[in-house]
Protein backbone atom coordinates (compact mmCIF):
# COMPACT_ATOMS: atom_id res chain seq x y z
CA UNK A 1 0.00 0.00 0.00
CA UNK A 2 1.35 3.75 -1.04
CA UNK A 3 0.52 6.12 1.19
CA UNK A 4 -0.08 9.45 0.04
CA UNK A 5 2.31 12.78 0.54
CA UNK A 6 -0.03 13.95 3.23
CA UNK A 7 -0.34 10.39 5.24
CA UNK A 8 3.32 9.44 5.09
CA UNK A 9 4.01 13.12 6.55
CA UNK A 10 1.62 12.24 9.63
CA UNK A 11 3.38 9.52 9.94
CA UNK A 12 6.87 10.97 9.85
CA UNK A 13 5.95 13.64 11.76
CA UNK A 14 4.58 11.67 14.57
CA UNK A 15 7.54 9.94 14.84
CA UNK A 16 10.06 13.04 15.23
CA UNK A 17 10.34 13.96 11.58
CA UNK A 18 10.25 17.82 11.15
CA UNK A 19 7.26 18.38 8.72
CA UNK A 20 5.79 22.02 7.06
CA UNK A 21 2.93 23.05 9.03
CA UNK A 22 0.05 21.37 6.85
CA UNK A 23 -3.52 21.03 5.38
CA UNK A 24 -5.29 19.20 3.20
CA UNK A 25 -7.97 20.83 0.71
CA UNK A 26 -10.54 19.48 -1.47
CA UNK A 27 -11.66 23.19 -2.82
CA UNK A 28 -10.71 26.56 -3.94
CA UNK A 29 -12.00 27.75 -0.64
CA UNK A 30 -10.16 25.41 1.52
CA UNK A 31 -6.96 25.90 -0.09
CA UNK A 32 -7.36 29.67 0.57
CA UNK A 33 -8.39 29.69 3.76
CA UNK A 34 -6.09 26.93 4.86
CA UNK A 35 -3.27 28.99 3.33
CA UNK A 36 -4.46 32.20 5.55
CA UNK A 37 -4.22 30.21 8.88
CA UNK A 38 -1.04 29.23 7.93
CA UNK A 39 0.52 32.32 6.44
CA UNK A 40 1.54 32.77 2.64
CA UNK A 41 3.97 31.64 1.18
CA UNK A 42 2.67 28.27 0.50
CA UNK A 43 3.03 25.78 -1.52
CA UNK A 44 0.02 23.67 -2.88
CA UNK A 45 0.46 19.94 -3.99
CA UNK A 46 -1.39 17.30 -5.80
CA UNK A 47 -1.84 14.48 -3.66
CA UNK A 48 -1.18 11.52 -6.48
CA UNK A 49 0.69 8.32 -6.57
CA UNK A 50 2.98 9.93 -9.40
CA UNK A 51 6.61 11.26 -8.91
CA UNK A 52 7.67 14.97 -10.15
CA UNK A 53 4.76 16.07 -9.70
CA UNK A 54 6.47 19.63 -9.43
CA UNK A 55 7.64 19.38 -13.40
CA UNK A 56 4.37 18.33 -13.77
CA UNK A 57 2.45 21.26 -12.73
CA UNK A 58 0.95 19.48 -9.80
CA UNK A 59 3.26 21.25 -6.93
CA UNK A 60 3.07 25.62 -7.41
CA UNK A 61 4.21 28.12 -4.71
CA UNK A 62 1.83 31.39 -3.49
CA UNK A 63 2.47 34.20 -1.78
CA UNK A 64 -0.96 35.46 -1.18
CA UNK A 65 -4.47 34.84 -1.83
CA UNK A 66 -4.57 35.60 -5.16
CA UNK A 67 -2.07 33.60 -6.03
CA UNK A 68 -3.30 30.90 -3.77
CA UNK A 69 -6.76 30.51 -5.68
CA UNK A 70 -4.63 30.32 -8.95
CA UNK A 71 -2.71 27.41 -7.93
CA UNK A 72 -5.87 25.78 -6.31
CA UNK A 73 -7.73 26.55 -9.71
CA UNK A 74 -4.60 24.87 -11.90
CA UNK A 75 -4.36 22.22 -9.89
CA UNK A 76 -7.47 20.87 -8.50
CA UNK A 77 -9.14 18.77 -11.23
CA UNK A 78 -6.00 18.61 -13.35
CA UNK A 79 -4.94 15.14 -15.14
CA UNK A 80 -1.42 14.21 -13.78
CA UNK A 81 -0.10 11.72 -15.55
CA UNK A 82 -3.12 9.84 -15.60
CA UNK A 83 -4.37 10.55 -12.40
CA UNK A 84 -7.33 12.92 -11.21
CA UNK A 85 -6.39 15.47 -8.77
CA UNK A 86 -8.97 16.11 -6.42
CA UNK A 87 -7.13 16.23 -3.17
CA UNK A 88 -4.24 19.04 -2.66
CA UNK A 89 -1.95 19.93 0.49
CA UNK A 90 -1.26 23.36 1.49
CA UNK A 91 1.60 23.83 3.21
CA UNK A 92 4.24 26.36 4.40
CA UNK A 93 6.21 26.97 2.01
CA UNK A 94 10.41 26.08 2.99
CA UNK A 95 12.88 28.61 2.02
CA UNK A 96 15.74 26.41 1.72
CA UNK A 97 19.55 26.27 1.05
CA UNK A 98 19.68 22.73 -0.07
CA UNK A 99 18.12 19.81 -1.10
CA UNK A 100 18.85 16.30 0.72
CA UNK A 101 17.91 12.29 -0.14
CA UNK A 102 17.66 10.24 2.64
CA UNK A 103 15.77 6.62 2.04
CA UNK A 104 15.37 3.41 3.42
CA UNK A 105 14.92 0.50 1.15
CA UNK A 106 15.14 -3.63 0.79
CA UNK A 107 18.52 -4.19 -1.12
CA UNK A 108 17.31 -7.67 -2.85
CA UNK A 109 20.84 -8.09 -4.05
CA UNK A 110 22.70 -8.43 -0.63
CA UNK A 111 19.40 -9.34 1.59
CA UNK A 112 19.97 -6.69 3.80
CA UNK A 113 18.03 -3.16 4.32
CA UNK A 114 19.72 -0.41 3.02
CA UNK A 115 19.88 3.22 4.04
CA UNK A 116 20.91 6.13 1.62
CA UNK A 117 21.77 9.73 2.05
CA UNK A 118 22.55 12.22 -0.97
CA UNK A 119 23.69 15.19 -1.12
CA UNK A 120 21.91 15.43 -4.75
CA UNK A 121 18.29 15.76 -3.90
CA UNK A 122 15.14 17.31 -4.84
CA UNK A 123 15.87 15.48 -8.08
CA UNK A 124 14.65 12.42 -9.47
CA UNK A 125 17.41 9.56 -7.34
CA UNK A 126 16.44 7.14 -9.90
CA UNK A 127 18.46 9.45 -12.13
CA UNK A 128 21.32 10.25 -9.56
CA UNK A 129 21.42 6.65 -9.39
CA UNK A 130 22.15 5.88 -12.82
CA UNK A 131 24.22 9.11 -14.05
CA UNK A 132 26.33 9.21 -10.60
CA UNK A 133 26.46 6.13 -8.54
CA UNK A 134 28.85 8.32 -6.25
CA UNK A 135 26.78 10.52 -5.58
CA UNK A 136 24.36 8.02 -2.89
CA UNK A 137 25.84 7.39 0.35
CA UNK A 138 24.49 3.64 1.46
CA UNK A 139 24.68 1.96 4.95
CA UNK A 140 23.47 -1.91 4.36
CA UNK A 141 21.90 -2.78 8.01
CA UNK A 142 21.84 -6.29 9.82
CA UNK A 143 18.22 -6.22 10.73
CA UNK A 144 19.09 -8.36 13.88
CA UNK A 145 20.58 -5.08 15.53
CA UNK A 146 18.87 -1.98 13.81
CA UNK A 147 20.96 1.09 12.31
CA UNK A 148 23.70 1.81 14.84
CA UNK A 149 24.19 5.55 15.16
CA UNK A 150 27.87 5.51 13.72
CA UNK A 151 26.20 4.23 10.52
CA UNK A 152 24.01 6.62 10.47
CA UNK A 153 27.23 9.43 11.07
CA UNK A 154 28.64 7.83 8.23
CA UNK A 155 26.16 7.42 5.14
CA UNK A 156 25.47 11.61 6.31
CA UNK A 157 29.24 12.19 6.36
CA UNK A 158 30.34 9.77 3.06
CA UNK A 159 27.32 12.04 1.14
CA UNK A 160 29.21 15.39 2.08
CA UNK A 161 26.40 16.60 4.28
CA UNK A 162 27.06 20.24 5.24
CA UNK A 163 28.36 19.98 9.53
CA UNK A 164 25.97 22.03 10.21
CA UNK A 165 23.18 19.91 9.53
CA UNK A 166 24.91 16.71 9.67
CA UNK A 167 23.67 15.55 13.02
CA UNK A 168 19.92 16.31 12.39
CA UNK A 169 20.52 14.71 8.98
CA UNK A 170 21.41 10.98 10.97
CA UNK A 171 19.01 11.23 13.38
CA UNK A 172 16.36 11.78 10.62
CA UNK A 173 18.08 8.92 8.81
CA UNK A 174 17.95 6.85 12.06
CA UNK A 175 13.97 7.50 13.18
CA UNK A 176 13.58 6.87 8.84
CA UNK A 177 15.24 3.34 9.14
CA UNK A 178 13.39 2.74 12.27
CA UNK A 179 9.98 3.63 11.15
CA UNK A 180 11.06 1.47 7.86
CA UNK A 181 11.37 -1.55 10.13
CA UNK A 182 8.30 -0.96 12.86
CA UNK A 183 6.00 -0.16 9.93
CA UNK A 184 7.00 -3.11 7.85
CA UNK A 185 7.67 -0.75 4.59
CA UNK A 186 9.62 -1.40 1.60
CA UNK A 187 10.15 2.20 0.84
CA UNK A 188 10.78 5.27 2.91
CA UNK A 189 11.92 8.10 1.59
CA UNK A 190 12.05 11.80 2.08
CA UNK A 191 12.97 13.86 -1.11
CA UNK A 192 13.62 16.43 -0.49
CA UNK A 193 14.79 16.76 3.03
CA UNK A 194 15.09 20.61 2.77
CA UNK A 195 18.33 22.53 4.50
CA UNK A 196 17.23 25.78 5.77
CA UNK A 197 18.88 29.16 6.40
CA UNK A 198 18.98 28.52 9.85
CA UNK A 199 20.48 25.56 9.86
CA UNK A 200 17.11 23.21 10.08
CA UNK A 201 16.43 20.26 8.21
CA UNK A 202 12.41 20.29 7.18
CA UNK A 203 11.06 16.74 5.02
CA UNK A 204 9.10 18.48 1.73
CA UNK A 205 8.66 15.17 0.52
CA UNK A 206 7.53 12.08 1.91
CA UNK A 207 7.07 8.52 0.92
CA UNK A 208 6.14 5.42 2.53
CA UNK A 209 4.93 2.34 1.17
CA UNK A 210 3.98 -0.71 3.60
CA UNK A 211 3.76 -3.92 3.00
CA UNK A 212 0.09 -5.19 1.63
CA UNK A 213 0.73 -8.49 3.64
CA UNK A 214 1.56 -6.62 7.27
CA UNK A 215 -1.26 -4.01 7.20
CA UNK A 216 -3.47 -6.27 9.55
CA UNK A 217 -0.53 -5.87 12.13
CA UNK A 218 -0.70 -1.85 11.59
CA UNK A 219 -4.34 -0.97 12.16
CA UNK A 220 -3.48 2.77 11.95
CA UNK A 221 -2.23 2.86 8.28
CA UNK A 222 -4.86 0.27 6.85
CA UNK A 223 -7.18 2.48 7.96
CA UNK A 224 -5.61 5.16 5.55
CA UNK A 225 -6.00 2.51 2.74
CA UNK A 226 -9.78 3.70 1.48
CA UNK A 227 -8.39 7.00 1.44
CA UNK A 228 -5.32 6.31 -0.59
CA UNK A 229 -7.21 4.60 -2.98
CA UNK A 230 -6.85 6.55 -5.97
CA UNK A 231 -9.80 5.97 -7.81
CA UNK A 232 -12.98 4.16 -7.41
CA UNK A 233 -12.14 1.15 -9.42
CA UNK A 234 -9.19 1.01 -6.93
CA UNK A 235 -11.51 1.39 -3.92
CA UNK A 236 -13.67 -1.48 -5.16
CA UNK A 237 -10.90 -3.78 -5.77
CA UNK A 238 -9.95 -3.78 -2.06
CA UNK A 239 -13.64 -3.84 -0.79
CA UNK A 240 -13.45 -6.94 -3.22
CA UNK A 241 -10.23 -8.62 -2.00
CA UNK A 242 -8.56 -8.42 -5.46
CA UNK A 243 -5.10 -7.80 -6.70
CA UNK A 244 -6.24 -4.68 -9.55
CA UNK A 245 -4.10 -2.93 -11.40
CA UNK A 246 -5.13 -0.09 -13.72
CA UNK A 247 -3.79 0.09 -17.13
CA UNK A 248 -4.15 2.42 -20.37
CA UNK A 249 -5.69 0.07 -22.60
CA UNK A 250 -8.68 -1.51 -23.64
CA UNK A 251 -8.45 -5.01 -23.18
CA UNK A 252 -9.95 -6.25 -20.04
CA UNK A 253 -8.32 -9.36 -18.23
CA UNK A 254 -9.69 -11.77 -15.51
CA UNK A 255 -7.59 -14.66 -14.30
CA UNK A 256 -7.25 -16.60 -11.22
CA UNK A 257 -3.51 -16.40 -10.04
CA UNK A 258 -0.79 -14.01 -10.95
CA UNK A 259 1.41 -15.52 -13.52
CA UNK A 260 -1.80 -16.83 -14.86
CA UNK A 261 -2.86 -13.15 -15.24
CA UNK A 262 0.74 -11.52 -16.00
CA UNK A 263 1.07 -14.33 -19.03
CA UNK A 264 -2.36 -13.07 -20.52
CA UNK A 265 -1.19 -9.41 -20.24
CA UNK A 266 1.66 -10.38 -22.19
CA UNK A 267 -0.07 -12.02 -24.99
CA UNK A 268 -2.62 -9.37 -25.08
CA UNK A 269 0.19 -7.44 -25.78
CA UNK A 270 1.84 -9.75 -28.41
CA UNK A 271 -1.09 -10.34 -30.63
CA UNK A 272 -1.40 -6.19 -30.57
CA UNK A 273 -4.01 -5.34 -28.19
CA UNK A 274 -3.62 -2.77 -25.01
CA UNK A 275 -4.69 -4.17 -21.84
CA UNK A 276 -6.70 -2.25 -19.74
CA UNK A 277 -6.05 -4.14 -16.31
CA UNK A 278 -4.57 -6.63 -14.34
CA UNK A 279 -6.87 -8.54 -12.50
CA UNK A 280 -6.24 -11.56 -10.23
CA UNK A 281 -9.55 -12.90 -8.33
CA UNK A 282 -7.62 -15.31 -6.79
CA UNK A 283 -8.16 -18.66 -5.48
CA UNK A 284 -11.76 -20.51 -6.29
CA UNK A 285 -14.54 -18.54 -8.60
CA UNK A 286 -17.58 -19.08 -7.25
CA UNK A 287 -20.20 -17.12 -8.70
CA UNK A 288 -19.98 -13.86 -6.67
CA UNK A 289 -16.64 -13.48 -7.05
CA UNK A 290 -16.65 -13.66 -10.68
CA UNK A 291 -19.85 -11.39 -10.34
CA UNK A 292 -17.42 -8.87 -8.61
CA UNK A 293 -14.76 -9.18 -10.96
CA UNK A 294 -16.75 -8.61 -14.31
CA UNK A 295 -18.86 -5.51 -12.27
CA UNK A 296 -15.29 -3.83 -12.40
CA UNK A 297 -13.98 -4.38 -15.81
CA UNK A 298 -17.41 -3.40 -16.92
CA UNK A 299 -17.23 -0.63 -14.95
CA UNK A 300 -14.12 0.91 -16.72
CA UNK A 301 -15.13 3.23 -19.21
CA UNK A 302 -11.86 2.23 -21.58
CA UNK A 303 -12.52 -1.88 -21.66
CA UNK A 304 -14.25 -2.74 -24.90
CA UNK A 305 -13.47 -6.52 -24.83
CA UNK A 306 -12.98 -8.85 -21.78
CA UNK A 307 -10.98 -12.08 -21.40
CA UNK A 308 -11.35 -14.38 -18.79
CA UNK A 309 -8.49 -16.65 -18.35
CA UNK A 310 -9.55 -19.86 -15.97
CA UNK A 311 -7.12 -22.43 -14.66
CA UNK A 312 -8.98 -25.21 -12.78
CA UNK A 313 -6.96 -26.18 -9.98
CA UNK A 314 -8.15 -26.96 -6.63
CA UNK A 315 -11.64 -25.20 -7.90
CA UNK A 316 -12.50 -27.60 -10.65
CA UNK A 317 -13.52 -26.42 -14.15
CA UNK A 318 -17.10 -27.18 -14.09
CA UNK A 319 -17.57 -24.96 -10.82
CA UNK A 320 -15.97 -21.98 -12.31
CA UNK A 321 -18.06 -22.92 -15.56
CA UNK A 322 -21.57 -22.66 -13.11
CA UNK A 323 -19.81 -19.42 -11.27
CA UNK A 324 -19.42 -17.64 -14.73
CA UNK A 325 -22.91 -18.72 -15.83
CA UNK A 326 -24.69 -17.42 -12.72
CA UNK A 327 -22.76 -14.52 -12.77
CA UNK A 328 -23.70 -13.28 -16.38
CA UNK A 329 -27.38 -14.57 -16.40
CA UNK A 330 -27.57 -12.08 -12.82
CA UNK A 331 -27.10 -8.88 -15.32
CA UNK A 332 -29.26 -7.29 -17.52
CA UNK A 333 -27.14 -6.82 -20.35
CA UNK A 334 -23.57 -7.65 -21.09
CA UNK A 335 -22.03 -4.56 -22.27
CA UNK A 336 -18.85 -5.79 -23.74
CA UNK A 337 -18.21 -9.55 -25.32
CA UNK A 338 -16.87 -11.94 -23.15
CA UNK A 339 -14.25 -14.50 -24.41
CA UNK A 340 -13.71 -17.61 -21.51
CA UNK A 341 -10.49 -19.75 -21.67
CA UNK A 342 -10.86 -22.79 -19.18
CA UNK A 343 -8.06 -25.56 -18.71
CA UNK A 344 -7.15 -27.83 -16.04
CA UNK A 345 -8.82 -29.71 -13.90
CA UNK A 346 -12.41 -31.08 -15.68
CA UNK A 347 -12.02 -28.14 -18.09
CA UNK A 348 -14.01 -29.92 -20.99
CA UNK A 349 -16.90 -30.32 -18.50
CA UNK A 350 -16.47 -26.72 -17.55
CA UNK A 351 -16.58 -25.62 -21.27
CA UNK A 352 -19.87 -27.96 -22.24
CA UNK A 353 -21.55 -25.79 -19.33
CA UNK A 354 -20.37 -22.56 -20.28
CA UNK A 355 -23.18 -20.59 -21.87
CA UNK A 356 -22.56 -19.53 -25.08
CA UNK A 357 -25.43 -17.33 -25.75
CA UNK A 358 -23.67 -15.21 -23.31
CA UNK A 359 -19.92 -15.39 -23.62
CA UNK A 360 -17.62 -16.88 -26.30
CA UNK A 361 -15.20 -20.14 -25.46
CA UNK A 362 -11.66 -20.49 -26.50
CA UNK A 363 -9.80 -23.80 -26.05
CA UNK A 364 -6.59 -22.39 -26.14
CA UNK A 365 -5.40 -19.14 -24.54
CA UNK A 366 -3.91 -18.55 -27.88
CA UNK A 367 -6.98 -17.98 -29.57
CA UNK A 368 -8.96 -16.28 -26.85
CA UNK A 369 -6.39 -13.93 -26.34
CA UNK A 370 -6.59 -13.22 -30.29
CA UNK A 371 -10.16 -13.27 -30.70
CA UNK A 372 -10.55 -10.65 -27.66
CA UNK A 373 -7.65 -8.07 -29.34
CA UNK A 374 -10.23 -8.98 -32.55
CA UNK A 375 -13.19 -7.84 -30.38
CA UNK A 376 -11.83 -5.07 -28.91
CA UNK A 377 -11.09 -3.72 -32.44
CA UNK A 378 -14.26 -3.90 -33.55
CA UNK A 379 -16.32 -1.90 -30.64
CA UNK A 380 -13.47 0.55 -31.34
CA UNK A 381 -13.86 0.54 -34.99
P1 LIG B 1 7.72 15.51 -6.42
O1 LIG B 1 8.25 16.28 -7.60
O2 LIG B 1 6.42 14.86 -6.76
O3 LIG B 1 8.69 14.56 -5.82
O4 LIG B 1 7.37 16.61 -5.31
P2 LIG B 1 8.28 17.28 -4.16
O5 LIG B 1 7.43 17.47 -2.97
O6 LIG B 1 9.55 16.53 -3.97
O7 LIG B 1 8.59 18.72 -4.74
C1 LIG B 1 9.37 18.91 -5.90
C2 LIG B 1 10.11 20.21 -5.84
O8 LIG B 1 9.21 21.30 -5.63
C3 LIG B 1 11.10 20.32 -4.68
O9 LIG B 1 12.32 19.68 -4.92
C4 LIG B 1 11.24 21.83 -4.54
O10 LIG B 1 12.19 22.32 -5.45
C5 LIG B 1 9.84 22.32 -4.88
N1 LIG B 1 9.11 22.54 -3.62
C6 LIG B 1 8.28 21.68 -2.97
N2 LIG B 1 7.86 22.21 -1.81
C7 LIG B 1 8.45 23.42 -1.70
C8 LIG B 1 8.43 24.43 -0.72
O11 LIG B 1 7.79 24.36 0.33
N3 LIG B 1 9.18 25.54 -0.94
C9 LIG B 1 9.91 25.68 -2.07
N4 LIG B 1 10.61 26.79 -2.26
N5 LIG B 1 9.96 24.74 -3.03
C10 LIG B 1 9.24 23.62 -2.85
MN1 LIG C 1 9.85 14.37 -4.12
Amino acid sequence: MKLHEYQAKEVFSDAGIPTPDATLAESVDEVVSAAEDIGYPVAVKAQVHVGGRGKAGGIKLAEDREEAEDAAESILGMDLKGYHVDRVLVEAAVDFTDELYVGVTMDRGEGKPVAMVSSKGGVNIEEVAEEDPDAIAREHVDPAFGMHPYQARKAVYDAGVDRAVANDVAGVLTTLYDLWESKDASDAEINPLMVTDDDEVVAADAVLNVDDDALFRHPDIAEMEEEAAEDDLEAKANEYGFDYVRLDGNVGIIGNGAGLVMTTLDLVDHYGGDPANFLDIGGGAKAERVTNALDMVFADENVDAVVFNIFGGITRGDEVARGINEALESMDEIPKPVVVRLAGTNAEEGREILNTDLVQVEETLEDAVQRTVENAEEVEA
